[in-house]
């Protein structure tokens, strides 16, 4: 006889804890379902922009998130090969004109943060979901230890790797992007301090590739993050051991501060970049997919765990608002699904302009003010989504449908 529960979210990571974290705020009970035998994030450091921010402080973290956070003037972005000054993306001001602030995070940190505002009897480890059966009035759950939840109402929030996903749209696998990052996380004591001035958050743009570096846990840590386009076939994971020396080759005659950088790293790990097309599969009836799982993006915004934490306030909003939960999703996916898709496509642009291989002409268009390494934020930083939580928001021409 399996046990059962009104709302049920599937995975316990950021989008998922912060899911049951805005339930929570609105009142609303749901059970957490992770495979992993304890909470915990592995991998290093996520930014999150002021938007975000603000989700995270009305479900109620935000002073547990600020204690763990570093702020930072801005990246300042540099030319690989030469070091030449490019862009500087300003935090500060930011923080100023959006209202909160711009942190980074190490990802044990946050998702620490996001569990301790949760009853941890609410929370079950080492279920490892298997099947999902949707009937008239419940959706029955199945886990790899043997059992079995009846959930009138599911979240699913297993990422981009979604076991739900796949039982209801089937083979809408992600596919390798030809992309691929390197990550590494170096003790910040063994970084000489010129290389990441002026604003301790650097990023060096080159063709077909970037780096970024900057400190996390105060100067306790530095976080290298890489990205470059590549022909070779790379698995999905932060346990795909890398080979430092590999690493360092990707990124031919660097700037003398860089070469300071990448001739430090001792340990690294590599992934290759798995996401879907743009797509209306955000789940249907009783089951709503949410962050990765609905909408698994390129990093290159900043904005994956930030549009989780977007979806987990207004998805709770939403089912604060309305009797039936089956209207509330179908209302969530209306007023989301267009912004993410903003994102989406934010996010692939951004990728094109930072691996220009011209790097004269992307010089150019930058001191000319047409583009930037970082793509125009305003519309994503800027969004008041407190206020504007049942409204479509507006998403500018170049990246709407
Ligand atoms: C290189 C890189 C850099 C990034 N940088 C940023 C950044 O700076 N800012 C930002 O906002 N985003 C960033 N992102 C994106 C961000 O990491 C993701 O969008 C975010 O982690 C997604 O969270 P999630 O909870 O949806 O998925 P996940 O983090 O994948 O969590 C899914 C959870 O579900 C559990 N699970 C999976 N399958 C099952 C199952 N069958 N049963 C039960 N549980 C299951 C997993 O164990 C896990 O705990 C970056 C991504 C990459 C790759």
């Amino acid at each position: 006889m399996p046990s059962s529960c009104r709302i049920a979210i599937v995975g316990g990571g950021l989008a998922g804890l912060a899911a049951a974290n805005a339930l929570q705020t609105f009142g609303i009970k749901a059970e957490v379902f992770e495979t992993a035998p304890a909470l915990g994030e592995i991998g290093a450091a996520v930014n999150v922009s002021p938007q975000a921010v603000k989700a995270l402080q009305a479900i109620g973290v935000g002073d547990k998130i600020a204690a763990v956070g570093n702020t930072s003037p801005g990246i300042y972005t540099r030319n690989m090969q030469t070091g030449e000054f490019l862009e500087l993306n300003d935090r500060q001001k930011a923080a100023a004109r959006y209202g909160a602030p711009y942190y980074t995070f190490h990802r044990a940190d946050l998702l620490d943060a996001l569990a301790s505002g949760i009853d941890s009897s609410s929370v079950h480890l080492g279920h490892r979901l298997t099947g999902i059966e949707e009937r008239a009035n419940a959706n029955v759950l199945t886990f790899a230890n043997g059992t079995q939840v009846e959930a009138e109402y599911v979240i699913a929030a297993d990422g981009v790797r979604s076991v739900i996903r796949q039982a209801l749209y089937g083979t809408d696998n992600p596919t390798y992007t030809g992309q691929m990052v390197w990550r590494a996380l170096l003790n910040g004591s063994t970084v000489p301090e010129d290389v990441l001035e002026p604003t301790g958050h650097i990023q060096w743009v080159g063709p077909g590739c970037h780096l970024l570096a900057y400190y996390i846990r105060g100067k306790k840590l530095v976080n290298i993050v890489t990205q470059e386009d590549t022909d070779k076939w790379v698995e999905e994971g932060w346990s795909t051991r890398g080979d430092c020396d590999e690493m360092r080759a990707s990124f031919p005659n660097p700037e003398p501060r860089l070469a300071k950088l990448l001739s430090v790293v001792t340990e690294c790990s590599k992934w290759g970049l798995f996401t879907r097309p743009l797509t209306q599969n955000w789940g249907r009836g009783r089951i709503q997919l949410v962050g990765d799982a609905a909408h698994a993006m390129l990093p290159n915004a900043g904005q994956g765990a930030c549009q989780a934490f977007e979806d987990s306030y207004i998805l709770a909003r939403w089912l604060e608002a309305s009797r039936d939960p089956a209207e509330a999703f179908a209302n969530f996916r209306r007023i989301r699904v267009p912004r993410v898709h903003g994102v989406q496509r934010l996010s692939i642009a951004n990728a094109r302009f930072k691996h220009m291989r011209d790097s004269a002409a992307q010089k150019a268009s930058i001191a000319a003010g047409k583009s930037s390494v970082h793509g125009s934020s305003d519309w994503v930083w800027g969004y008041d989504l407190i206020r504007d939580w049942d409204k479509e928001p507006s998403v500018p021409a170049t990246y709407a449908a």
